[in-house]
């Protein structure tokens, strides 16, 4: 088992030059969040077994290449304005992982006025980070959980368990520096009785945390279900048909 501290430090090193940071493909269009443009990132310090970005995650410095943060977001821009969009995210893979490239993205798009969707696994958000995202207005940051509890994340990411906690600790640390937040958790491995202890231990944050609950699925790609028997772990049922 790894620890994502650990294995972050490592990725970051291939990932981060000063400010600039490695992406494999920047502005693309979607219908999430109703119409959003996508920088997509290198590298992550997690090992999720039901990763659809597993190549730039395991090769990173081979996938893409490395930009400075003003080349994303004009390549952001460039998708938003072409769509439509008043939306923009980083997605892919971890995003948080070099925080003085992520912090000037951020700093374009308040002065440009565009809503900013931070899609993260939150282990890395401790306290100072989470002040220091507290300063941008029209940020937003989801916190995606893999699995409920300490033991589903770690048979999920291969990751110690203790992960978990910090999943959790990361989104607390954004709730209390007065950072928009709410949680999604991967559900398809989870019995209902789990997703509900989940939910109460959420409450603990914020009583109205438990309504703000994302659920998401397993999308069934082949390669992810060929992973998922490898590794002899069974969804649950509520999984995404691939079409
Ligand atoms: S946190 Fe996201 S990018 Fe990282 S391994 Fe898990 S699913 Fe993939």
């Amino acid at each position: 088992m790894y620890d994502p501290l650990e294995l972050a430090a490592k990725v970051r090193a291939l990932v981060a030059k000063g400010i600039r940071r490695r992406y494999y493909r920047l502005g693309r269009g979607g219908r999430w969040y109703g119409g959003i443009a996508t920088a997509d990132c290198c590298g992550c310090n997690l090992r999720c077994c039901f990763c659809w970005s597993d190549y730039p995650r395991d090769h990173p410095q081979r996938a893409g290449r490395f930009y400075t943060p003003p080349e994303v977001f004009r390549g952001l821009v460039s998708c938003a304005q072409r769509r439509g969009y008043s939306q923009l995210r980083i997605s892919g893979n971890e995003p948080t992982l070099n925080p003085e490239h992520l912090f000037v993205i951020l700093e374009l798009a308040d002065e440009a006025g565009y809503r900013f969707i931070l899609e993260t696994n939150g282990t890395l958000i401790d306290p100072e980070y989470a002040r220091s995202l507290s300063h941008f207005r029209n940020l937003h940051v989801r916190v995606s959980f893999k699995g409920t509890n300490p033991e589903e994340f770690s048979l999920l990411t291969g990751a110690v368990p203790r992960g978990f906690e910090l999943q959790m600790e990361g989104l607390r640390n954004l709730w209390e520096a007065g950072v928009g937040c709410h949680p999604a958790v991967m559900a398809s491995f989870s019995p209902d009785d789990n997703l509900k202890k989940f939910k109460e231990k959420l409450s603990e944050i914020s009583p109205g945390m438990t309504q703000e609950v994302e659920e998401e699925y397993l999308i069934s790609y082949p390669p992810v279900l060929r992973r998922l028997r490898e590794r002899g772990i069974v969804p649950y049922g509520r999984i995404y048909q691939k079409v």
